[in-house]
C-alpha cells in the first residue's frame, strides 16, 4: 500500500513518484480534494473508490482503514491518494498505523502541501527574510478553547510567526478572536486563498480585524487556506491563474501545469456545476457543461407520478377514436388510473391506441394491447396518427405527447404530475460543504423540486435559470437567481454559467 500525496489541486504538483505509482495502481482510494489528479493519471481500468473525507461523510476513518487493508490483502496494488501531503493534517498516520497493525506494508510518498503551495500560488511566501522566520501550520477543525485542542492560540497570538490555518473556514470568527485576544495587532495582514492552485482559485487580502466581515462579503467557502502575518500582504512571483476571457489569448501561460484545458481555454475548468434533471432535458445540458470544462454533477430531482384522478380520462374517452400515449409512464398511469376507478384496460376497447414512442409501444405490447406507432422514436404523434386510416379521427392526447397536426384533438388529459424524487445524501453533503459552485435550473419543476429536496441553497452557489418562468419559480421558492440567458436553450444556459463564473473570477484574477 502506498500513501501518496496528491498535492493541493493542480495536477502539475503531483510528484513524479506519485505519478508512477498512480499510473500502475489497481485500486485507488481517494479523497475529494485529491480527485482532480486522478483524471490525468490513473489507469482507465483502475478501481477508484472515493471516500470523500469530511466530518459528516458516510465512511468513517475506520472504514477507510479497513478498505485499504482489505484490498491490499487481496493482492491489489493499492494507492491511497490524499490531498496535499499525507502526513500533514490528513490522518495519513492513522492509515499507516492500521496497515502496520494488519501486517500490510505501507510506504508514504510525500506531497506538496496546501499549507505552503496554496499561499505560494497567490504570491505569499510563508517566511520572508526579516519579516517572519517561523511558520505555524494549524488545524482549524477544533475551535480555540475546545477541550481536545492541542493548539496554544494565546501563544500564537502573542508571537510574530506566520500562521497558516487549514480547515478554518467554519471557525473563522473564533480563530480571529483568539489571535486578537492573544495580542496580534488588528491591522496584521491576513489572506485567504480558496481552491488554491486550481483554475477556480480566489484570493482575499485583508487585515485580521476585517477578516470575518470581508470573508462573508467574499462568499468564502472551503477548501481555503488562511494566512495571518506580515507575509500575507506580499505578492511575490504569484502563479498566474488565467482569467477566463484571457485563457485562450495566452496559451501556455501556465507551462508545467497539468490542468486539462486551463491554459487551452475551457472556460469552466475546475468548476463543479449541479445539474438537477427532470425527465425532459436528459443529459444534454450536462454534456454541454462538460464540453466547456465543468464537472457536471447530475441529479434527478423529480419523478412523474400518476395524477390520482381518473375523472378527466374517463370523461374524455367516450366519443374518442384514438388515444395517444407519449411513453411507458403514461401507459402505466392509464392502467393505474383505470384500476383506481374500479375498471381496467377494457375501458379502452374500440380505441385506436397510438404509441408516440418506442417505450409506449413496448408497454402497450406487454399488456397485450395492439397499437399503431411511428418507426422513428422522436416522431411524436403526428406521423403516427395520420397513418391511421380513419377519416375524421378524434383523439385524446395524454400529457406529454405533441398534438397531431390536422387531427381533431378532443381533449388533452394530464396523466402524470411532477413530484420531488428522493434526495441524494451525497448531493446534500456537497451542498453543505460548498463543494458545488453553480446550479443550472432548466425548468420551473427543476427549481421547485431542488428546493423541496435540499432546502435553500448556500449563498455561494451561483444560480442560472433557463427563462423567466423558471426564474419566477426560483423566486417563489426563495432562491436567488444570478443569471437568466436572453433566450431559452441549453447552449444559452451553459453560456450564462460561463459568464457568471467569469464575472466571479474577474476581481481576483
Ligand atoms: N494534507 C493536506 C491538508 C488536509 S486538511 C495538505 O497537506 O494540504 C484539508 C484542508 O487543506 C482544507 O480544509 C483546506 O484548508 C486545505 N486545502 C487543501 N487543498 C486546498 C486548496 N487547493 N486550496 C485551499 N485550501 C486547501
Amino acid at each position: 500500500m502506498w500513501l501518496v500525496g496528491a498535492g493541493p489541486g493542480d495536477p502539475g504538483l503531483l510528484t513524479v513518484r506519485g505519478r508512477e505509482l498512480l499510473a500502475t495502481a489497481d485500486v485507488v482510494v481517494t479523497d475529494r480534494l485529491a480527485a482532480a489528479v486522478l483524471l490525468d493519471v490513473a489507469r482507465p481500468d483502475a478501481h477508484v473508490i472515493h471516500v470523500g473525507k469530511s466530518p459528516t461523510t458516510s465512511r468513517s476513518q475506520d472504514e477507510v482503514n479497513a478498505l485499504l487493508v482489505e484490498h491490499a490483502r487481496a493482492g491489489a496494488r493499492v494507492v491511497r491518494l490524499k490531498g496535499g501531503d499525507p502526513f500533514l493534517l490528513g490522518r495519513g498516520g492513522e492509515e499507516a498505523e492500521a496497515c502496520a497493525a494488519a501486517g500490510v506494508s505501507c510506504t508514504v510518498v510525500p506531497g506538496v502541501t496546501s499549507a505552503i503551495a496554496v499561499p505560494a500560488y497567490a504570491g505569499i511566501p510563508v517566511t520572508h527574510r526579516g519579516v517572519a522566520q517561523d511558520l505555524a501550520i494549524i488545524s482549524g477543525h477544533l475551535p480555540p478553547g475546545h477541550p481536545d485542542s492541542t493548539v496554544d492560540w494565546a501563544a500564537l497570538g502573542a508571537s510574530r510567526a506566520t500562521i497558516v490555518v487549514l480547515m478554518g473556514v467554519a471557525r473563522l470568527v473564533d480563530i480571529v478572536d483568539a489571535l486578537l485576544a492573544g495580542g496580534r495587532p488588528p491591522a496584521t495582514p491576513a489572506a485567504v486563498v480558496e481552491r488554491g492552485t486550481t483554475p477556480a482559485q480566489r484570493v482575499l487580502r485583508t487585515t485580521l480585524d476585517a477578516l470575518v466581515v470581508d470573508a462573508v462579503a467574499f462568499g468564502l467557502r472551503s477548501p481555503a487556506v488562511l494566512v495571518v502575518g506580515e507575509v500575507a500582504a506580499r505578492r511575490d512571483a504569484a502563479v498566474p491563474i488565467p482569467p477566463v476571457a484571457a485563457a485562450t489569448a495566452a496559451p501556455g501561460a501556465r507551462a508545467g501545469s497539468g490542468w486539462p484545458g486551463a491554459a487551452g481555454g475551457a472556460p469552466l475548468a475546475g468548476i463543479r456545476v449541479l445539474v438537477p434533471r427532470t425527465r425532459a432535458r436528459q443529459g444534454l445540458l450536462a454534456r454541454r457543461l462538460r464540453e466547456l470544462g465543468a464537472e457536471a454533477v447530475e441529479t434527478v430531482v423529480s419523478r412523474l407520478l400518476p395524477t390520482g384522478d381518473a375523472t378527466p380520462l374517463r370523461e374524455a374517452l367516450p366519443g374518442a377514436d384514438g388515444l395517444v400515449l407519449a411513453d411507458s409512464d403514461e401507459v402505466a398511469a392509464v392502467v393505474s388510473l383505470l384500476r383506481g376507478a374500479g375498471t381496467d384496460v377494457r375501458a379502452l376497447t374500440g380505441l385506436t391506441l397510438v404509441a408516440a414512442s418506442a417505450s409506449a409501444a413496448a408497454a402497450l405490447d406487454a399488456l397485450g394491447l395492439a397499437c399503431v406507432r411511428s418507426s422513428a422514436e422522436v416522431q411524436v404523434a403526428y406521423t403516427v396518427v395520420t397513418e391511421v386510416p380513419v377519416p375524421g379521427l378524434r383523439v385524446v392526447i395524454c400529457g406529454a405527447a405533441a398534438p397531431p397536426v390536422g387531427i381533431r384533438t378532443l381533449r388533452r388529459v394530464p396523466l402524470l404530475v411532477d413530484a420531488p424524487a428522493e434526495a441524494d445524501p451525497r448531493i446534500a453533503e456537497e451542498l453543505r460543504h460548498g463543494d458545488l459552485d453553480a446550479v443550472t435550473l432548466a425548468s420551473s419543476t427543476a427549481a421547485r423540486c431542488l428546493v423541496e429536496l435540499y432546502g435553500p441553497l448556500p449563498d455561494g452557489v451561483l444560480v442560472a435559470a433557463m427563462g423567466r418562468r423558471t426564474a419566477q419559480a426560483c423566486e417563489a421558492m426563495g432562491l436567488r437567481v444570478d443569471a437568466v440567458p436572453s433566450e431559452p436553450g441549453i447552449y444559452p444556459l451553459a453560456a450564462a454559467v460561463v459568464d457568471l463564473v467569469a464575472s466571479r473570477r474577474a476581481p481576483t484574477a
